[in-house]
């Protein structure tokens, strides 16, 4: 997997879009309407350096679910 972001951007809002990419590499492909959530589909002025219980519990539920990836067809 490769998160790519621009290096042009200042280091937290870098941090925290870095971590956003993150959640969506981990299986949290859509977004939050909640701007305390690193989900978030925008960032507001303070960027979201910390997985938001939300965030948490999202993933948790994603990653309880079952599925066929890896087994033979
Ligand atoms: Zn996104």
């Amino acid at each position: 997997m490769k998160v790519m972001v621009s290096p042009e951007l200042r280091a937290p809002v870098l941090q925290a879009t870095a971590l956003h990419e993150l959640g969506h590499a981990f299986g949290l492909w859509g977004h939050s309407d909640h701007a305390g959530d690193v989900m978030a589909v925008s960032q507001g002025a303070l960027p979201v350096l910390t997985v938001s219980k939300r965030d948490r519990l999202t993933l948790e539920w994603i990653r309880s679910q079952s599925t066929n990836f890896g087994q033979p067809h």
